[in-house]
């Protein structure tokens, strides 16, 4: 992957398993394995790691399966069941077996089963494994009796996804922050989610251009067949997005009498034609039900349409109602300009709630703010005398009120906008966004609440903050200050913040 990306178009087929270990899924991908080896028009298969959160065969030993078969293979990693312990005991599986391609992801929230539902871990998020995956990659160093020894260098590739399908401005910039950060952590390569808006492809592609990152994009390419389709339009498949207009046309399609499978087929080949002709390094293609001829069938009509590549641009023209759009519309060509549109023309309201908090954050915990020493010195005197734990409750009560502290102990307010990550993300996520809000609304809880991300980049925006958003990582909850102040930890140095901050204990 890593060699084919420098030097021709690429194109990845994703595969999708099932459930049970000889299940037909798992049948399929052995058998597509099989037929792309050797041909060299498919540079590798994706493996999606427990789609729409429901348990699945488990893409590590697939992946192995395959790259025994000699086929290059993509696994999709995901944060959602497993913490940093898992995450690195199964890096270093993966890398055992020979599977070194990873795309790394939130992953989807998990689904009911029948004995309730899975606890969600996302211990980690992208940028923290992105983060280990680097360490491996350079010799990890771990503590052992003597010296740190340091362990064999990994030689992982791996990718990020994005989703440039978002509706509002907090949730497009969101996902372009997270990007940033995904970047600095050492993304290597990024796919794009699903979605069918030509100047959405572009804007994506020239965002990564502007940032001066020499880092292949690849396109992701659906083959939508109607069921499908229908289940994106309901927001029923997180982060895919397909509009009115699109599902119109895919009603219409099925009268035909295949079905519309012709239709969808040269739907994905001019897809191919219009990303390869942009200027993407290739394509990730995937469909419920596609067979290797029809992946065939799109590679060799699309290099056909490579040519006229810029008559396909008004085809997929599907825009979000209202949509927000990173770069200004380009009239001749229907994609973008470089110039970015302009952000600052209305300021959302700062609103009671904000103000408050900025006004506690400035006197208490800015090294300015008036009350910032004393309570440093109080810290000192408390810390670890039978106050503590009024302190604590103290502290526990008022955040619980006004963010339902889960008392991490290791508070992530200061990151975000003074909103809390751990209580009001249901996946956690603590660098941006994942993939799968809706027109501004959570995944989890698409009628209910708004993405956290999104709130957070209203409260910063409404004082030309927003790009704090993507200021600095933030690193993973570290479980061993749980239950304990974080007023304390900040003041003596013992939390992220204070570290993110340079507040070490030494100095104060
Ligand atoms: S709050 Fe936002 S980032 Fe968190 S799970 Fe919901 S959509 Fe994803």
């Amino acid at each position: 992957m890593r060699e084919a990306l420098n030097t021709e178009f690429v194109v990845t087929w994703e595969l999708v398993p099932g459930r049970g270990a000889f299940g037909k899924a798992q049948e399929d991908i052995l058998r597509a394995a099989e037929e792309v080896a050797g041909d060299g028009r498919v540079h590798a298969l994706t493996i999606t790691d427990n789609p729409g959160g429901e348990p699945a065969m488990a893409v590590d030993y697939l992946g192995m399966e395959l790259v025994r078969k000699g086929v290059e293979v993509i696994v999709h990693f995901t944060c959602k069941d497993k913490n940093r312990s898992q995450i690195e005991s199964q890096l270093y599986a993966l890398h055992r077996a020979g599977v070194h391609n990873l795309l790394v992801m939130s992953g989807d929230y998990p689904a009911d089963s029948p004995a309730g539902r899975p606890k969600p871990v996302f211990d980690f998020d992208p940028i923290h494994v992105l983060r280990m995956i680097g360490q491996m990659n350079g010799g990890y160093e771990v503590p052992s009796f003597g010296p740190p020894e340091v362990l064999a260098p990994t030689r992982f590739f791996a990718g990020v996804a994005v989703s440039p399908f978002k509706k509002e401005e907090g949730e497009l910039l969101g996902q372009y922050y997270k990007l940033r950060k995904k970047v600095a952590a050492g993304a290597q390569f990024i796919v794009t989610q699903v979605g069918y808006d030509a100047r959405k492809f572009h804007e994506v592609l020239q965002f990564v251009r502007s940032a001066g990152w020499n880092i292949p994009l690849i396109g992701n390419i659906y083959v939508l067949t109607y069921g499908i389709a229908r289940l994106m339009y309901q927001n029923q498949l997180p982060g895919c997005v397909v509009t009115e207009k699109l599902m119109e046309e895919l009603v219409r399609e099925r009268q035909g009498p295949d079905k519309g499978k012709g239709a969808r087929l040269l739907r994905a080949a001019k897809l191919y034609a219009l990303l390869k002709g942009m200027g993407y390094a290739g394509v990730h293609i995937g469909g419920h039900g596609l067979k290797y001829q029809d992946v065939v069938y799109i590679i060799e009509k699309g290099e056909e349409l490579v040519p006229n590549w810029p008559d396909l641009v008004r085809e997929f023209d599907y825009p979000q109602e209202g949509g927000f759009y990173y770069f200004q519309r380009d009239e001749g060509t229907g994609l973008n300009t470089c110039e970015p549109t302009n952000r600052h023309g209305s300021l959302p309201p700062k609103g009671l709630d904000n103000r408050f908090f900025r006004l506690l954050h400035h006197t208490l915990f800015d090294e300015r703010g008036i009350f910032y020493r004393p309570m440093r010195l109080f810290s000192r005197v408390v810390d670890g005398t039978r106050l503590e734990g009024p302190v604590t409750w103290l502290e526990h009560l008022i955040k619980l009120i006004s963010n339902n502290c889960q008392q991490c102990g290791d508070c992530a307010l200061f990151d975000l906008a003074y909103f809390c990550p751990m209580s009001q993300c249901p996946k956690n996520q603590r660098n941006g966004p994942c993939g799968g809000s809706f027109e501004g609304w959570c995944e989890v809880y698409p009628k209910e609440r708004r993405c956290l991300y999104v709130r957070a980049y209203d409260r910063l925006k409404a004082y030309g903050e927003e790009e704090n958003m993507g200021r600095y990582e933030v690193p993973p909850c570290n479980w061993s200050l749980r239950q304990t102040s974080s007023w304390l930890n900040f003041y003596l140095g013992r939390d992220h913040s204070s570290k993110v901050l340079d507040l070490d204990e030494g100095k104060l």
